[in-house]
């Protein structure tokens, strides 16, 4: 049975989120972030002085955490909770995202991300963008897109993005974070980022954001609520 998922992985800044966030505005449906679920530990982890490499305390750390996806009011996105509080912003600084790439190998956390993530499509139709959507958390999606862009692509759009990189940041000093985030995703044992055989590849380098939605929705036929 196929699963009430469209799913866009991918490598970091390669315009996933704006273009899950279009796709599921344009079809109607919920959009679902599941970066924001690694980030959200990571930065609970941060808090709690506990470093994103020590897999024990944060496995422990995990006994005592309770993650969601909850809308602020009936009309707001579905956005991560984590302990009844949601962090929003607080998750977009590059120091973050380093970490949550760090705690995302770690196969307690993974474990502890998948169920939440399954159950979203329970009930409802769902944009689900990541790494590993495609290939383990929804192999029978309706739907799966590899989208990608240049190095020098992704890099632009991280440095134009507000408040996602540090003061001072350069063009190659982004590019470089990138790739050295890319590297851990693509080289963990857990659920490393690849395009799963059957996802459809996007190289979305020379695309405006509409552009790449239209390329998108060609693919998108028969889908009922
Ligand atoms: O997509 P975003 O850049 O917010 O993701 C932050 C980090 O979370 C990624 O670098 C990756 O390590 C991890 N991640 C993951 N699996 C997903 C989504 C994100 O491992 N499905």
């Amino acid at each position: 049975m196929l699963a009430n998922v469209i799913a866009i992985d991918g490598p970091a800044a390669s315009g996933k989120s704006t273009a899950a966030k279009n796709l599921a505005k344009t079809l109607g449906i919920v959009y679902i972030n599941t970066g924001s679920m690694y980030r959200a530990i990571a930065w609970k982890a941060a808090q709690k002085g506990i470093s994103s490499k020590d897999s024990e305390a944060v496995e422990k750390m995990l006994q005592n955490t309770t993650l969601a996806y909850e809308q602020q009011t009936p009309s707001s996105p579905w956005d991560i909770c984590i302990d009844g509080i949601f962090p929003g912003q607080k998750l977009r600084s590059p120091e973050i995202a380093q970490a949550a790439s760090d705690v995302a190998t770690m196969p307690a956390v993974r474990a502890f991300t998948l169920d939440i993530q399954r159950n979203m499509a329970k009930d409802k139709l769902i944009v689900m963008e990541g790494r590993d959507i495609g290939t383990v958390v929804f192999p029978n999606a309706r739907y799966k897109f590899f989208l990608t862009a240049s190095p020098r692509a992704r890099a632009y759009r991280r440095l134009t993005q507000d408040g996602e990189t540090p003061d001072g940041a350069t063009l190659d000093s982004v590019a470089a974070e990138i790739a050295e985030r890319d590297k851990q995703d693509s080289e963990r044992t857990v659920a490393p980022l690849r395009q799963a055989e059957d996802a459809i590849y996007v190289d979305s380098s020379n695309c405006t954001q509409e552009q790449t939605l239209a390329v998108l929705l060609r693919y998108i036929h028969d889908l009922k609520k």
